[in-house]
């Protein structure tokens, strides 16, 4: 099988845990434990997302007042630089004798997606309340509700096509364990000329990983977070997630724009236009999720 995992940034850096260099290698470590479990047996894809790292670096970047702050298409490709090593580095451990890559994926969108105008991809640390009201009087950034807390919210227009894909599918025929379209890809505009120009956004790297497993035929796609799987009744979840669930039942449900609604959106997507299985549960339970023993399992109607 090909199976494209597509890892949460958010479990690579949990919420409110602060982002030291080693709980990211921690947690890195975790994460290639499980990816390799898979590896042994199938041909994977990973991707990552980028939330908590990409808010790190810009505020590092916000910090260092001598440079203007680094817009989010040079931090999106610093952050999944980073990401991604770590989690080279990691398999290396994992999978000796396995050849292990990255590549820096660009993603085209479109310069009039109307996210541009209304930002909701959370990032960076969790703030309270008050810490959200100062930066925001202080600085220029949005804030959102994310669980407890408020975080700053960035643009995040849809992909609309995923530059060097041939690139990729060599890749995955030669047997490389391979990681791209980090942090979403990094967005960018196709100009009059047909070169390309960087934009602040952070695409949402769910809706990148089904438009990615759509594009190689992957058998299956995992999305990967900190929690067991879908739960209906979120945030007071009490009984266990959904265990199997088609694109019509989970369009019944309203989820969190953000977090959960691009997961289900983006297995419900890859569902419907392939045919094949998505699953949505815990990164530490991949391999039970891939045989759909944990998890939620989204199959077409
Ligand atoms: P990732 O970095 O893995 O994409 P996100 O924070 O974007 O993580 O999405 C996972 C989070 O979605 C969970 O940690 C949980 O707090 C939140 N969430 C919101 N609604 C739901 C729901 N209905 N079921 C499960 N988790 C939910
Ligand atoms: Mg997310």
């Amino acid at each position: 099988m090909l199976v494209v995992l597509a890892l949460g940034g958010n479990a690579l850096v949990r919420r409110g845990e602060p982002a030291e260099e080693a709980t990211q290698r921690r947690n890195a470590r975790a994460a290639a434990a499980a990816v390799a479990e898979i590896a042994r047996e199938h041909r994977v894809v990973i991707t990552h997302g980028n939330g908590p790292q990409v808010g790190l670096l810009a505020l590092q970047s916000a910090a260092y007042t001598d440079v203007r702050p680094y817009a989010f298409d040079m931090l999106g490709a610093e952050s999944a630089g980073m990401i991604s090593y770590l989690l080279e580095e990691a398999l290396a451990a994992e999978l000796p004798g396995r050849e292990t890559a990255t590549l820096l994926t660009l993603v085209e969108v479109s310069p009039n997606d109307p996210a541009f105008a209304d930002p909701k991809k959370p990032i960076g640390p969790v703030y309270d309340e008050k810490e959200s009201r100062a930066l925001a009087a202080r600085t220029s950034w949005h804030f959102m509700k994310d669980g407890a807390g408020f975080r700053r919210a960035i643009a995040s227009p849809m992909p609309q096509r995923i530059r060097g894909l041939a690139a990729v599918e060599s890749l995955v025929r030669a047997g490389v364990v391979l990681i791209c379209v980090g942090g979403g890809g990094i967005p960018v505009v196709v100009q009059a000329d047909g070169s390309v120009r960087g934009v602040e956004a952070v695409i949402d790297k769910d809706f990148t990983s089904a438009m990615l497993a759509e594009a190689i035929g992957a058998d299956a796609l995992l999305l990967l977070t900190d929690v067991e799987g879908v739960f209906t009744d979120w945030p007071h979840a009490k009984g266990p997630p959904l265990r199997k669930a088609t694109p019509a039942l989970l369009r019944g449900h309203q989820f969190a724009p953000g977090s959960m609604a691009p997961k289900v959106e983006a297995a419900c997507r890859f569902v419907e236009r392939t045919g094949r299985r998505a699953m949505i549960g815990a990164i530490k339970n991949m391999s039970k999720v891939l045989k759909e023993t944990a998890g939620t399992i989204v199959l077409a109607d």
